[in-house]
């Protein structure tokens, strides 16, 4: 990042996938300058270096992926960030959502239960000189040290929503998580408008790797719920 675009051989590819999303109708200006400052090369997989700028999901290895762009932008936009929010990521995962995030100026605080995984984005948000706060275990649970915060995204298929999550919520908050089963789910924003009161709305149907932990899916069988609670 900073280094000047004639040298940097992504930002061709950067400016036509920020172009894509635009047509694909993302409008969020704050999210597309963000996306097209941060370099989603060195967050995937080597392997797939060169598929970095497509519009697609990509293996990080364990099971995981990175999310599409489209699906980062889509769910980021939801989110309504403001500079200086906290807010809280469950799924680490390559960690290019939390940066976005932190670009875009927000205070972030990320889980991951995969130890490479927590590791690796750990490294790069450490190499790239962002501020984000990262905890290795069960995100499904939230982070309440740091609680309320201003907007929770979940980058994890949930079974459904997870109340510490609900709890962990600023008023006027807003949570983007998507909830149903493990080969589809729908997109959900819940919106804390008091103590007690929450709006929800459904954003269609979106397809994520299983959220794992108390509030998720059972580690042995991963299309069990281990808690009903909602
Ligand atoms: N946001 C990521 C993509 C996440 S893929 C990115 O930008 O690349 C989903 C991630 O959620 C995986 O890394 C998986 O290990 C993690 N995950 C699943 N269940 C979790 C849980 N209960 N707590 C924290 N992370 C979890």
């Amino acid at each position: 990042m900073g280094s000047p675009r004639q040298i940097d051989p992504y930002a061709e590819l950067r400016h036509a996938l920020v172009t894509h999303l635009r047509h694909r109708g993302i409008r969020d200006e704050q999210v597309l300058a963000a996306m097209e400052r941060l370099p989603r090369e060195l967050f995937v997989h080597p392997a797939f270096i060169h598929r970095a700028y497509e519009d697609v999901a990509l293996p990080l290895g364990y099971n995981q992926t990175i999310s599409q762009p489209y699906t980062v932008a889509f769910m980021t936009s939801l989110l309504e960030v403001q500079p200086g929010d906290k807010v809280l990521e469950i799924g680490t995962g390559s960690g290019y959502q939390a940066a976005l995030l932190a670009v875009m100026g927000a205070r972030v605080y990320t889980v991951e239960r995969q130890w490479e995984l927590y590791q690796r984005a750990r490294q790069l948000f450490a190499r790239l000189g962002l501020p984000v706060q990262t905890r290795f275990g069960d995100g499904s649970l939230g982070w309440s040290e740091h609680a309320p915060y201003d907007g929770i995204i979940v980058t994890a298929a949930a079974p459904h929503i997870p109340k510490p999550l609900k709890e962990q919520l600023a008023i006027s908050g807003r949570l983007v998580i998507p909830v149903g089963g493990p080969q589809s789910q729908i997109l959900v924003r819940l919106r804390r408008v008091s103590e007690q009161e929450y709006d929800y709305e459904e954003f269609g149907e979106f397809r994520f790797v299983p959220l794992i932990g108390k509030e998720g899916w059972s580690e042995t069988l991963e299309t069990r719920p281990t808690s009903s609670s909602s």
